[in-house]
């Protein structure tokens, strides 16, 4: 599998950027997968149905760290524009420093050039500053308990620390990623149940926030969710100095063989009461489905997954508890950009994804 792409590697990969879900998401996707195979990235109508289209200063920040890991060259890197050309040059294991201003995410940066260091010759240390915890992306939390165990099971080193966190809009969050690249062929895992519920529990993070906030939010998580402070399955961690200000009710729940994480965050107008609902809401939506992955965690994980097939010429499967369209985008992305299929289709409370 892998010498037939070698032999395509030429050819652009060519993606529009408006289509299926149609966000940054693509754009990521697409660079990760120019800088694995080598073949050059042409994309256009970058967030083209966007209020704001093009490059914003997140999806720019992606772009230049792609350019940093592989001396690769990108025209069209401006904010605000819908095209893009990007050149990738050899992946090259090191040392990198990234900031993403106005408080973007920093994960969403990292998981953009983690393919390509997680296949890289030699360990990789990735210091990022920005957002830890945003809007629309993966919280840390998230990346630490949830998708970064996967990764580890495919045989790829990947230890995350938090050194602060970091909230939308102030930023000023900070994070070291360590990756240490599998011995070659990656192993394909299949992540087909859960397995038995061996933990579950609650967070509330209220850093530069009153913190009766957080007391609400547990409160009202706790009656909905049978958790008590008591039984040490609702929890207020510590924060760190000048962190903040900045609101997330996190629900974690940890099953033989998988662990899920579920994040809200806090906003103005919305009260700590509805904070906690939205997050119940969302475990209940999980609980009630069969799937092992959760959304994100179901759009998240194709790309690894995928690489690991390619590498290693052996079909791999997962269950997740729907197909959002950023699965469904990245299924589609993914079996462009790779010499793999993609199929997803529903089985009993669930839906099955198998890349081969
Ligand atoms: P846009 O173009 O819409 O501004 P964007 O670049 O900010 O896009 P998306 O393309 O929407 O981002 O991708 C967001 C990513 O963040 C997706 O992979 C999604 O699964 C993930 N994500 C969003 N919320 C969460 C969450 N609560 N937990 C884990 N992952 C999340």
């Amino acid at each position: 599998m892998h010498s037939a792409l070698t032999n395509t590697s030429l050819h652009p990969l060519t993606l529009d950027g408006s289509t299926g879900e149609g966000g940054g998401q693509i754009l990521r996707t697409g660079l990760a997968l120019a800088m694995v195979t080598g073949r050059p990235l042409h994309i256009t109508r970058i967030r083209a149905g966007r209020p704001k289209p093009g490059l914003m200063r997140q999806h720019l920040a992606c772009v230049q760290a792609a350019v940093a890991v592989c001396g690769g060259q990108a025209e069209g890197a401006e904010l605000g524009s819908q095209t893009l050309l990007f050149t990738p040059g050899a992946v090259r294991a090191g040392d990198y420093r990234f900031q993403i201003a106005t408080a973007g995410s920093c994960l969403l940066v990292l998981q953009t050039v983690l393919p390509a260091l997680m296949l890289a010759d030699g360990e990789s240390r990735v210091q990022l500053s920005g957002g830890t915890h945003n809007p629309m992306a993966p919280p840390f939390d998230f990346l630490e308990r949830a998708f970064a165990p996967l990764v580890r099971r495919l045989g790829v080193g990947l230890d995350l620390q938090l050194q602060r966190r970091g909230f939308y809009p102030a930023g000023g969050g900070e994070l070291l990623a360590h990756i240490t690249p599998a011995a070659l062929p990656l192993t394909p895992v299949d992540v087909l149940e859960r397995g038995p519920l061996q933990d579950a529990w609650g967070e509330a993070l209220v850093p530069g926030l009153a913190r009766n906030i957080a007391t609400r939010e547990l409160d009202a998580l706790g009656q909905r969710m049978g958790w008590t402070f008591e039984s040490g399955r609702l929890r207020q961690p510590p924060t760190r100095q000048n962190e903040g200000p900045g609101n997330a009710l996190i629900a974690t729940l940890e099953y033989e063989h998988i662990t899920e994480v579920f994040c809200q965050l806090g906003e103005r107008g919305l009260s700590a009461e509805q904070v906690a609902k939205r997050l119940v809401d969302e475990v209940r939506d999980y609980q009630r489905s069969a799937g092992a992955l959760g959304p994100h965690l179901a759009d998240q994980w194709m790309l690894p997954l995928a690489l690991a097939v390619w590498r290693s010429g052996r079909a791999a499967r997962y269950t997740c508890t729907e197909v959002t369209q950023h699965t469904a985008t990245n299924a589609q992305t993914i079996a462009r950009g790779l010499p793999v299929r993609v199929q997803i289709t529903p089985v009993d409370k669930a839906m099955l994804v198998e890349i081969s």
